[in-house]
């Protein structure tokens, strides 16, 4: 059993105040694997505290340094990379082959992406050319509170802390109380990578707890939040009585647009697409848009695609369909899909129940539905799991209206080989990414939402100026 009730306030590991243990779940086994300790009001201010008083000369350093620093993060991440593939699969599920290859990756690549921003980043800008004596300098925000889930660990936590750091500010993270063995080990890497005392701080917790008490702290001057609508909504009022910046990373119900013209590869990559990481995506294309024209041949394939994903544990090797995350998710999407036949929508792959051979551990049928409205349940509600809804359309401008009418706006996608419709779907669909025939964004390209889905941008230049102030300056020697 791993033991790490510890937390990491003002560059030490420290006991909590008041020990709470919390268990870690194995998703594959259903096995208690290790136990953390949920930190209290006290174990929060003391991160807060450390974070203030670091803040001032953190924010004085020559941004040459912090590139640095975060050049030798990288570096000691890349060295523990095994570590910490094995640290995600056992506390989310995410299958250990896709853990090395996507889910540590993810981590190192947005490092990366921020790295190449900072080359031509310019804290001091003019204004324009025709107002010599104005200046515009970009400033951090100051101590900044990092609330994250557990189904991207890394690559959430690296969009947070990287820009921050490299933004001058000074932080506390509080990762999922569900997946905290990676975000252990992720504050190991900084603390060995040399981080100062105080920049980076660590505190576990849930999020009635240090989640709400960081929201609602009048030390903490923004909160950069990634998960569930639910929440944001919960710490954006919480942090209404201070004022303080929220940039928020919601949920998805994303839209694939599936045109008579799409390539030959596309139905096969959307039903992928849906179920890579069990379902377990802010960015899932969860709703096949399908043009009538090729709507019977476009179900057989989703079928087949669907009941060719194989399921196992997460442990084994391979390209397989690991379990969800909990118990909990796990209820909540045989609810849906309960759901989903009961509102009349037709089951082509999958269904209620676990796989064949699979009784223990949160696994779970990879599942299309045929002939869903955009009305159903299964059709709003972000289901987090790997059941897929396909939708028949007539015209584009139906396929429009049937992805636009939604809470969310995250990511949408369109398969069509027409130039000229790909131009209009990128301008039509109301997200905050659209993707076209498979092309996944740039390293430094912005991710985040419009809507419910949330207001932050996180990633490359846009993300780095979230964690700013921008100060006009009228006067400025001209040089
Ligand atoms: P969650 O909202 O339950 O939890 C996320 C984090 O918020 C956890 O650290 C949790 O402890 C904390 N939290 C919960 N309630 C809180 C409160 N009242 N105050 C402060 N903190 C609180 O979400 P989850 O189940 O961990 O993650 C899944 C959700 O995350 C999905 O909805 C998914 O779409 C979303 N997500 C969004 C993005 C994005 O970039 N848009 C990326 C990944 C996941």
């Amino acid at each position: 059993m791993i033991e790490k009730r510890q937390f990491y306030i003002d560059g030490a590991w420290v006991d909590p105040v008041v020990a709470k243990d919390f268990p870690v779940i194995d998703p594959s086994t259903e096995e208690e694997v290790a136990v953390i300790s949920l930190g209290d009001q006290a174990d929060t201010d003391a991160a807060v505290a450390a974070a203030n008083a670091a803040f001032p000369a953190w924010a004085a350093t020559d941004p040459a340094e912090r590139v640095a620093l975060v050049e030798k993060i990288l570096e000691v991440y890349n060295a523990h990379a095994e570590e910490m593939a094995q640290a995600m699969t056992l506390e989310m599920g995410a299958p250990i082959s896709m853990s090395r290859s996507s889910q540590v990756t993810s981590g190192s690549w947005h490092i990366e992406g921020f790295l190449e921003t900072m080359k031509d980043f310019e804290f001091v800008r003019k204004l324009n050319d025709h107002s010599p004596n104005d200046r515009i300098i970009m400033e951090p925000i100051g101590t900044v509170a990092m609330i994250t889930p557990w189904n991207w660990p890394m690559n959430q936590v690296a969009l947070k802390v990287i820009p921050a750091l490299l933004a001058g500010c000074t932080m506390v993270l509080k990762p999922s109380e569900i997946a905290p063995l990676s975000s252990l080990l992720w504050t190991e890497i900084l603390d060995e990578a040399g981080v100062p005392a105080g920049v980076y701080n660590m505190v576990n917790g849930d999020g009635p707890g240090v989640g709400s008490q960081l929201s609602a702290h009048p030390g903490i001057d923004m909160v950069s939040f990634t998960g569930s609508t639910r929440a944001g909504i919960l710490i954006s009022k919480a942090a209404a009585d201070t004022l303080k910046r929220v940039s928020l990373e919601l949920g998805g119900k994303g839209a694939n647009l599936v045109f008579a013209d799409a390539d030959a590869k596309a139905v096969e990559r959307g039903v992928r697409h849906m179920m890579q990481n069990t379902g377990q995506s802010c960015n899932a294309p969860s709703r096949m848009l399908v043009q009538r024209e090729i709507y019977d041949q476009t179900v057989e394939a989703a079928r087949q695609a669907a009941e060719n994903t194989s399921v196992a544990s997460a442990h084994e090797e391979g390209r397989h369909m690991g379990p969800l995350v909990s118990q909990m998710q796990w209820d909540k999407v045989q609810g849906l899909i309960e759901k989903g036949i009961a509102e009349g929508a037709r089951l082509v792959a999958g269904g209620p129940g676990r796989p064949e051979g699979l009784n223990r551990g949160y696994f779970v049928r990879p599942t299309v539905f045929a002939d869903v409205t955009n009305d159903m349940t299964i059709a709003r509600e972000e289901i987090f799991g790997p059941v897929l809804s396909i939708i028949p359309f007539d015209t584009e401008e139906e396929a429009v209206r049937i992805a636009n009418d939604t809470v969310y706006g995250l990511t949408n996608y369109a398969q069509t080989q027409d130039p000229e419709r790909q131009r209009r779907m990128a301008h039509a669909l109301k997200a905050g990414m659209v993707e076209i025939n498979g092309k996944s964004r740039a390293k430094t390209a912005p991710f985040g939402g419009i809507k419910q889905s949330g207001n932050g941008r996180e990633g490359g230049e846009f993300g780095l100026e979230d964690f700013l102030e921008v100060k006009a300056v009228g006067g400025y020697p001209a040089e």
